[in-house]
This record gives structure tokens, C-alpha cells and sequence, in this order.
């Protein structure tokens, strides 16, 4: 089977809707530029000691950007839904004291605004990629989005969904591989490692993988993350906790912080020698 672009449908994620490939500045770090663009940090956040520790050891990494949920979309009502605006000043006060980016979800319309204000790049979760007057909204804003595929979509889908951010003139956007659901129940999703190199051939767009999300499992994430990047991969987006046991939403799937390291580590490694077999190819 061969999917190719459909310049009518994909009129701006399309490939030959711009003659080069887009690269998005997220606070200097570039998602589609030479070197891997790196997010870690906890699902959600949980409180300032907290996220004061993992920030600590991402900065130290040398990553630039942290993410954190403040409002979380949970499946069961009865989960820990985020602090909510309480969470977005504690994200703020992250990016006061280290000095990272940040990179949180908005939800709904409600707090959107709310989020723009701490964002550096936005995060629509894979429940609301077809929520459709949040992607306008998203579209409307003056921040990067990070549009993650949603649980069921198609590629088609999902640069349809990425379409609708860009007709209403935000073309800072970003795309997130974070697996689907399938017949396969060894992992809580099937990581698409397929979907990177086959998006980049009919859209121009950055595309990064989260292989937190898409195993829920923390002895496949680094496996799976490594995958991506060979795959072609700009970035990853990689949950990681002090004490994921204690964790309020996905400690399961957190890397512990020496493990975290290691795959900032080897990822750049693959990275760093992909770009030099493409320079001799
Ligand atoms: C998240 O990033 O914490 C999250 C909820 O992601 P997803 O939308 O991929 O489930
Ligand atoms: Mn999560």
C-alpha cells in the first residue's frame, strides 16, 4: 500500500505545500534542525518539590525543555485531574529558576489562554486531536503547538488535524507519534515506529516521538525511543520521576532519573551519527 500526499486535503502539511522543511524554534531549540529537540519531565504536576528535583536533573542533562502536565485529560473521572491553574505557576516558577521551556497541554477552550501565558510550546493530547474548535484555537495562538496523533487516527487523520492549526495561520507546529491502539496488549499502545519515516516523506512538518505513552512501560521506553530516532525521529518527549512509585499519573512509564540520562545519552549519540550517514550517503 502507498499513501501519498493528497495536495487537495493537505493543502499546508502537505510536502510541496514550501520548498524546504520546517524547523520550529522552541526557546533555541530547534524541532526539525540537526540535533535531536529533547522534552522530559513527570506527567503531571504534583508540586514544587517536586518538579524542583526532576528539573534539577534535566537541566543537568543539558535538556532544555520540560514538560508537565497542569491539566491532565484523564480516562476515569475519579484520576487526579492536574492542580490546574495552581499547576501553571508552579510550571513558571520551573522556568524562572532553571531556565527551561515548557511544555504543557491544554485541554479545553476554558484555559487555553491560561496556558498560553506559561507555554513555550503547546501540547494537544492524543484524546483532543480531533477536537476541533481547540485545534482552531490552537491555530489562533501565538505560541508552537505539539499536535500528538490521536490513539486511533490515521496519518491522513492526522495531518488533517495539523491542517486545521495551520488554514488559521500558526505554522509553528509540531507532530507526536505516541502510539495506537491495537490487538497487541503486551504494551498499552503500539509504538508506530513506521509513521515517522512515512510522515516525513508526505509532510514537511517535525515530527517527535513519545515512547513514554506509547509502551506505558519503563523497560520498553528506551528501547522504543532509540527506535524512533533511528527511524528519523527530530525529538522525544519523555516522561521521567524522582520516585515514579509515588507519582499521581503514569509512574509506571517514568524513567528513573540515572535512566533518564542514559537516554539523553545514547539518543544524541544515534542522532549525531544519522546526520553524518546522511552527509556521506
Ligand atoms: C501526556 O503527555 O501526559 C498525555 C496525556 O499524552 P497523550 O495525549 O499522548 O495520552
Ligand atoms: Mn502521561
Amino acid at each position: 500500500m502507498s499513501i501519498s500526499n493528497q495536495s487537495n486535503i493537505h493543502k499546508l502539511a502537505g510536502s510541496d505545500a514550501v520548498s524546504v522543511r520546517s524547523v520550529v524554534d522552541v526557546c533555541g531549540v530547534l524541532f526539525g534542525g540537526p540535533d535531536l529537540a529533547i522534552a522530559g519531565g513527570p506527567c503531571c504536576v504534583e508540586s514544587k518539590d517536586q518538579l524542583f528535583a526532576i528539573a534539577r536533573y534535566i537541566a543537568e542533562a543539558g535538556v532544555k525543555l520540560f514538560r508537565a502536565g497542569a491539566f491532565k485529560p484523564r480516562t476515569n473521572p475519579y484520576s487526579f485531574q492536574g492542580l490546574g491553574p495552581e499547576g501553571l505557576q508552579l510550571l513558571q516558577s520551573v522556568k524562572n529558576e532553571f531556565d527551561l521551556g515548557i511544555v504543557t497541554e491544554a485541554t479545553d477552550l476554558e484555559s487555553f489562554s491560561d496556558v498560553e501565558r506559561v507555554a513555550d510550546l503547546i501540547q494537544i493530547g492524543a484524546r483532543n486531536m480531533q477536537n476541533f474548535a481547540l485545534l482552531r484555537r490552537a491555530g489562533k495562538c501565538e505560541r508552537p503547538i505539539l499536535l500528538k496523533r490521536g490513539q486511533g487516527a490515521t496519518l491522513e487523520e492526522w495531518l488533517s488535524a495539523a491542517e486545521y492549526i495551520l488554514s488559521e495561520g500558526n505554522h509553528r507546529l509540531v507532530l507526536c507519534e505516541r502510539g495506537i491502539r491495537t490487538w497487541s496488549n503486551h504494551a498499552r499502545y503500539t509504538f508506530d515506529v513506521s509513521v515517522i519515516p512515512a510522515a516525513k516523506t508526505i509532510s514537511h512538518l517535525p515530527i517527535i516521538a513519545d515512547p513514554s505513552h506509547a509502551t506505558g512501560r519503563r523497560d520498553l521506553v528506551i528501547p522504543c525511543a532509540l527506535a524512533g530516532v533511528a527511524a528519523g525521529a527530530d525529538g522525544l518527549l519523555v516522561e521521567t520521576h524522582c520516585q515514579p512509585s509515588t507519582a499521581l499519573s503514569d509512574g509506571q512509564q517514568a524513567l528513573l532519573p540515572t535512566e533518564f540520562m542514559t537516554l539523553v545519552e545514547q539518543a544524541r549519540k544515534i542522532k549525531s551519527q544519522l546526520q553524518s550517514c546522511n552527509a556521506n550517503s
